[in-house]
């Protein structure tokens, strides 16, 4: 009898081994069970299959954990999660928190590998005084990161040494980047803005002052109030036609278009502009039709844009030329727009699609540009599935390559 329940005993051992998934501890009460029972627990072994199977089934039974799936569930994690001991050590850290902080190291202090002042003071007040704190956390080195952290603390349990805090860290890099953008751009608009605006009213006031009986004066000032107007004017449409066209960019046009047509009308309506600038504008483009999916309005003004930059910019090369051709293997088509004008400084041709970067602030406000025709160029062609390349060197003109996919239902 007393071996029966010895055995029971150590069954129940077991089973909590099991279920605790803690290697040695399971070991323990199996030895515990050989030494006491013997023979007995030959007996037992219907029991003890039912008892373990029971105990495999247990942790899927609500409230009940096996540490180790906890681990893989916190490693499965995107953001950082590490637990602290009473003195700060680190005790546990999943695989997102090893991955952005390599220098984190099992029962070492947290402050070997993250040193940001605020975060320990966080950290040790939730130590301190229990209940929850929050910090942001920002570094700049290997690659600019930002982290929203909370630190809160835990209730100790049982006489094994516990985690006593958690720090999760949510990445919010991303998010801060596009705060930062939106910021950037409503500055870099009302800028833009403001300057016309700041020269009209300042010619209105002379106007209604000192030059009210100057006709000669009043013609003049009313020709530059009408070009800032404009100007503005300009600013307003690309601006409303940039946010149109990003909130539908993850939508694929519906559309089909032809690209030789379009390359030829809109070559066409530029032909004057060329004139104007002494330059010569060509078009060559393979015989037939070249379909493509896409929006006719919305590629006929990326292509406008990208050729009257060529004309405006690149207008002391004297020739600017357009070209279509088909990818080989089939399915894209590729259009270039060559100048020969002064081309661009290497480290410029990355930021050339950011909104109103320019390579010349004076130039490009003497030719009317708004410093968005790349960026409205860049998300069309993201619409349309599409790509752009800029090759170009100082002296030795621009060449804009777009590629737009020609999918074979609709060549
Ligand atoms: P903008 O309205 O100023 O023309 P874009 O976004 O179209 O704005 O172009 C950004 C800048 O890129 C221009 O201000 C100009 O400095 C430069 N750029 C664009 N195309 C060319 C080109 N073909 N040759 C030289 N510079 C160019």
């Amino acid at each position: 009898m007393t071996g029966r329940l010895t055995a029971a005993l150590a069954l129940g051992l077991v089973a909590i081994g099991a279920l605790l998934s803690v290697g040695a501890f399971g070991l323990v009460a199996v030895l515990l069970a050989g030494a006491a029972v013997g023979g007995a627990l030959a007996l037992l072994a219907g029991r003890w299959n039912r008892a373990a199977n029971r105990a495999a089934r247990l942790p899927e039974r609500r409230g009940t954990l096996r540490p180790g799936a906890g681990m893989a569930m916190l490693d499965a994690l995107p953001d950082p999660v590490i637990s602290l001991s009473r003195r700060a050590n680190v005790m546990t850290a999943n695989r997102a928190a090893r991955l952005a902080f390599p220098a984190l190291g099992q029962d070492e202090p947290l402050s070997f590998a993250l040193r940001d002042p605020r975060l320990l003071e966080a950290v040790q007040s939730v130590l301190d005084k229990g209940g929850e704190q929050r910090c942001a956390l920002s570094f700049r080195t290997p690659v600019e990161r930002a982290f929203d952290c909370r630190i809160m603390a835990l209730e100790a349990a049982g006489a094994r040494p516990e985690a006593a805090a958690v720090l999760v860290m949510t990445d919010v890099t991303e998010q801060r980047a596009v705060e930062a953008m939106r910021v950037d751009f409503v500055a870099n608009a009302s800028h833009e803005l403001r300057t016309p605006l700041a020269s009209i009213l300042g010619f209105v006031e002379t106007l209604q002052g000192p030059a009210r009986n100057d006709a000669a004066a009043r013609e003049r000032f009313l020709g530059i109030m009408a070009d800032q107007a404009r100007r503005m004017a300009r600013l307003v449409d690309d601006l409303l036609s940039l946010s149109r066209i990003e909130l539908k960019e993850h939508l694929a046009p519906s559309g089909t278009v032809d690209l030789a047509g379009l390359l030829g009308q809109t070559v066409g309506a530029l032909t004057g502009l060329a004139r104007d600038r002494g330059v010569v504008l060509s078009l060559e483009v393979p015989p037939g039709p070249l379909m493509a999916a896409g929006e006719r309005d919305e590629l006929t003004s990326a292509f406008e844009n990208l050729i009257e930059n060529a004309i405006k910019y690149g207008k002391s090369g004297g020739k600017v030329e357009v070209s279509l051709v088909r990818a080989e293997p089939p399915g894209e088509a590729i259009i270039a727009v060559r100048d020969y004008g002064p081309g661009i400084a290497a480290e410029h041709l990355p930021r050339l699609t950011e909104r109103f970067y320019r390579v010349d602030n004076a130039l490009s406000r003497a030719e009317g540009g708004t410093g968005l025709g790349l960026a409205l160029v860049k998300h069309t062609l993201n619409r349309h599935r599409g790509r752009l390349t800029i090759q170009s060197a100082p002296g030795k003109g621009t060449t804009v390559l777009v590629s737009l996919p020609c999918p074979p239902a609709v060549m």
